[in-house]
């Protein structure tokens, strides 16, 4: 079996500035690594996949997703983020074993590869013991996905760990201890296929001790912070980073999660301490966080990359991330313009672009990952994570303009083949991991869950009909 592959003749869309976008060309891979993108590259030995008229790209990053939740998915299709709170986090979160995770982990990282997704930021908000920490990188890995564990806290009670006795804070810090043990035990080099991360609360949702005490060891860790902010109009998540400025603790590659109402001091702060910003759009244009601001982002250069959020109330892939931005902040714009009554026969001025959207969700979103070294584009030197999306099929054929074509019309069931770091984990539209015992654990997982509770929710399937 030889270590080299070559993908042949199809439109490279390398998201390297350098490179661009090249109609026709080649795609040299050696062991783990992309040695080579350009036409007419000849390598005898080397495996070859024929992709003429296919769309090549990077893999897809997810900043963000709480992926122990693949096991509830869809459960809270009509929720608002003021129901998600007490009806998923307080409801479920506390009857999960360390099984669940390892189940919801394992699945959704199996989503993430059959979407074209190379890389996940698991932020893993369910270290309700050591067990579950262990469990989720368990799932992670057996996947083969690249990934950055974020270590979260326990979700055993939403009192204890988000908003405290009297709605001014926990009084609870991250395990200090715990967090140290995975970075020992997991993640003592930074160059695995699996990275980590510490994924806090922040001020808001903390006394300002344990806000410290956890940027505090986020520091001593050398790991970056992923923090929700400015995700709702309530007082509590306003104006988080003066706060955070305030206590000196705004780090460089830290990561703000949804930034919905970001002022424009905070967005001079995100942008002037090196941090960046991860949008969900679907799930925050449909449960009512607000805008994902995009054009703020980009007018105040802050890094952007898209994410899934949750899979109890919406879809998880890139291809929604990227048309629901895409939508929404096209359409802030318009509504701007028409509110200015511009000639209605012009276009509106501002609006993103699709190639701005791909960059997103992979360049983009390997710079919110803390990753563009070794991923997000095709450039030589770096780890083939690479999905190869049909040009032929019927929902995408045919290609005038390819970064339309994979913006504006395709979706996961064109993603034909998908590597990370040189290893093909799909071929031919079909996952090379059986799924058949992962599905079946985390079904056993669903009905576990889901026994803990009485008469099933309106519209659940009742539990019997489900076995
Ligand atoms: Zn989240």
């Amino acid at each position: 079996m030889t270590d080299r592959m070559l993908i042949k003749d199809a439109i490279v869309l390398t998201q390297d500035p350098a490179l661009g976008e090249l109609p026709k060309a080649d795609v040299l891979i050696e062991g783990d690594t992309i040695t080579a993108v350009e036409p007419n590259l000849s390598a005898d030995d080397a495996r070859v996949i024929e992709a003429a008229g296919d769309i090549v790209i990077p893999g897809f990053i997810d900043t963000h997703r709480h992926t122990w939740e693949t096991s509830i998915r869809t459960c809270a299709p009509d929720f608002a983020l003021i129901t998600y709170f007490g009806s998923i986090l307080d409801k479920f979160a506390p009857h999960y074993r360390p099984d669940d995770v390892y189940a919801g982990n394992l699945w959704g990282s199996l989503e993430c590869l059959n979407a074209g997704i190379t890389t996940l930021v698991d932020w893993s908000h369910i270290m309700n013991t050591p067990d579950h920490a262990d469990e989720a990188i368990r799932g992670l890995h057996e996947s083969g996905i690249r990934s950055v564990f974020a270590y979260g806290f326990p979700n055993t009670s939403l009192q204890d760990w988000w908003f405290g006795p009297d709605f001014a804070g926990s009084e609870l810090t991250t395990d200090g201890a715990e967090a140290r043990r995975l970075r020992t035990q997991y993640f003592n080099s930074d160059d695995g296929l699996i990275t980590m991360g510490l994924a806090t609360r922040g001020p808001g949702f903390c006394k300002p001790d344990v806000v410290r005490h956890d940027w505090e060891l986020a520091k001593e860790l050398g790991v970056n912070i992923t923090v929700h902010v400015a995700m709702d109009r309530f007082g509590y998540t306003k104006l988080q980073l003066i706060a955070l400025r305030d206590m000196d603790l705004l780090y460089p590659g830290t990561t703000y999660v949804h930034a919905s109402h970001f002022t424009d001091e905070e967005w001079a702060l995100a942008r002037d301490s090196g941090g960046n910003v991860s949008f969900a759009p679907q799930i925050e244009i449909q449960m009512g966080h607000g805008w994902a601001p995009a054009v703020s982002a980009v007018a105040y250069d802050v890094p952007i990359g898209l994410s899934s959020d949750v899979a109890t109330t919406a879809p998880s892939d890139q291809f929604t991330q990227m048309r629901s931005i895409f939508g929404s902040e096209r359409g802030r714009k318009h509504q701007e313009a028409w509110d200015a009554s511009l000639d209605g026969l012009q276009a509106s001025p501002g609006l993103i672009t699709a190639r701005q959207v791909l960059s997103w969700a992979t360049i983009g979103g390997a710079e919110v990952a803390g990753i563009a070294d070794r991923t997000g584009s095709l450039t030589p030197g770096k780890k083939a994570d690479i999905v190869v999306i049909d040009g032929s099929a019927v929902n995408v054929a045919p290609i005038i303009d390819p970064v339309g074509a994979v913006v504006c019309a395709a979706d996961v069931s064109n993603v034909k083949t998908v590597l990370v770091g040189g290893q093909v984990v799909k071929q031919d539209f079909r996952l090379t991991a059986s799924l058949d015992e992962p599905r079946r654990a985390v079904e056993a997982s669903r009905d576990y869950l889901l026994s803990k509770f009485g008469d099933p929710e309106p519209g659940w399937l009742p539990v019997s009909a489900s076995a």
